[in-house]
């Protein structure tokens, strides 16, 4: 009577090399996930996924646990050593280097990176296998026989065919997982040198983005930032992974890298490009003709798209590109009020430092016969003297007769050098706030000695600069 055979699906092909007793159950697929992490963090490996695969349990073939409990095959997800043969050699060979539209016509734009570290695939045949699995407990057997096993086999189909029986079936769910030995792997080397092979962890990168979003352009800041999460939340309750352990301590190559990434990515987004482009489109044609609108767009360097220059920590990170980014805005009404108010003296406020923006806001201001008012914006790519130096020169032109005696700034040599260059008659004059911020900042220094006494000096500076006869020195 039972002599029909049991379904024979390709996931008993597939698996048929998998030692049954050497599997790990975990009772969900997120702590068979989690499993999978220690199981790296331990051995020093990673493990890429290379393939999925779900089945229609009504099909799968019928498994029996060491208890006899049978179950199916739901899911099957097979993980490859970071080292594995390289699956997707010849469509990263196909690629063709992907050039923005603006620059096909530029000659030789896409210079060949050069790779220094060589690929990290060697062909190593370690492999991890998770399933997850719907066990049938009503369905186990007791005896270890062929034919008590068929026949449980063949009523777990029958049931599993008709929906209403399906649905009233006692059904656990469990994940397991098959796990590599060390000697599996082969073809590159194993154990605490492994560390330094291995890739950055997306939690890391993901803290990294939410630095830069914070702001946060320093890289020892970083690192330093990176090390307390580790430490403090990713391993709150666990051993802490070895240092040599790239995954979680990445080297200061990894994080300028994912910093640069991250810098760029939220400066330059191209839709936000896209987006300004439109809107200013729609304000040149239905705003006054002598409103005077100036936008360019960013336009990446493909030929240098790594090369951030982070040397110097004190003075922003620059972003290569083949062009900048450049806005600037000025109402026909902001111009006769700079005509008007603005020979004299003329504020440059930079707001970038203090607003949610990443990129440098600056507003020209005068005080009219009412208040102090905007007069022309403008938004730079980066912090250097030679961006604002444009922003000034286009405003310079759109306002003939512009001839400022005094500007006022922060204490940014890039805006005074900027200022000075486009207006060389005219006077920089530092705002008695930020001057009094730099003598707070200069007098905490150690190497400038007068630690000890610092509030006494801010105080006699301060009494100095706010003295009635001060008016004859400058005069
Ligand atoms: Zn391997």
């Amino acid at each position: 009577m039972l002599t029909e055979t049991l379904p024979t699906e390709k996931v008993y092909k597939q698996t048929n090399n998998v030692d049954e007793t050497n599997l790990k159950w975990f009772s969900t697929f997120k702590q068979a996930e989690r499993a999978v992490e220690e199981f790296e963090i331990t051995t020093l490996t990673k493990f890429n996924v290379y393939q999925k695969k779900s089945y229609d349990i009504s099909k799968s073939g019928i498994r029996w646990d060491k208890d006899l409990i049978p179950y199916v095959i739901v899911k099957s997800v097979w993980l490859e050593c970071q080292h594995a043969k390289d699956q997707n050699k010849k469509k990263n060979e196909k690629r063709k280097p992907c050039i923005p539209k603006q620059l096909l016509d530029h000659p030789n734009p896409a210079k060949k990176q050069m790779c220094i570290q060589g690929s990290k695939k060697c062909n190593c045949k370690a492999k991890i296998l998770m399933q997850e699995t719907l066990r049938f407990p009503q369905f186990q057997v007791t005896a270890r026989s062929r034919y008590a096993r068929n026949k449980s086999a063949v009523l777990i189909h029958k049931a599993l065919k008709d929906e209403a029986s399906r649905e009233s079936m006692l059904k656990e769910c469990a994940c397991s997982i098959s796990f590599p030995s060390s000697g599996d792997h082969s073809g590159h080397v194993i154990g605490e040198a492994a560390g330094f092979l291995q890739m950055v962890d997306k939690r890391i990168i993901a803290k990294i983005d939410e630095m830069v979003k914070e702001g946060i352009c320093n890289i020892g800041e970083i690192m330093r930032g990176l090390k307390l999460f580790v430490m403090h939340e990713l391993f709150k309750n666990d051993n802490i992974p070895s240092n040599t352990n790239r995954r979680f301590f990445p080297t200061r190559k990894d994080v300028e890298s994912h910093f640069y990434r991250a810098f760029s990515k939220r400066k330059l987004a191209k839709m936000d490009q896209t987006n300004v482009q439109c809107l200013v489109d729609e304000w040149v044609k239905s705003g006054d003709p002598e409103d005077n609108i100036f936008f360019r767009p960013y336009i990446p360097n493909v030929v240098n798209t790594t090369n951030l220059d982070l040397t110097d920590e004190k003075t922003p990170p620059v972003i290569a590109s083949e062009q900048t980014m450049l806005f600037v805005h000025q109402l026909h009404w902001q111009r006769k009020l700079l005509l008007r108010y603005g020979q004299d003296i003329c504020l440059l406020d930079a707001t970038y430092k203090t607003s949610k923006y990443a990129l440098p806001l600056f507003f020209v201001c005068v005080k009219t016969n009412m208040n102090y008012q905007v007069v022309a914006s403008f938004i730079t790519q980066n912090e250097r003297q030679i961006d604002i130096e444009e922003a000034l020169s286009i405003l310079k032109k759109w306002t003939p007769g512009w001839k400022p005696t005094f500007f006022m700034t922060d204490k940014c040599d890039a805006e005074i050098h900027a200022i000075e260059t486009v207006f060389s008659d005219c006077h920089v004059l530092i705002c008695d706030f930020h001057r009094e911020q730099a003598w707070e900042r200069w007098v905490k220094k150690s190497e400038n000695g007068v630690r000890d006494s610092k509030d006494e000096v801010v105080l006699r500076h301060s009494n100095t600069a706010n003295h009635p006869e001060i008016q004859r020195f400058v005069g």
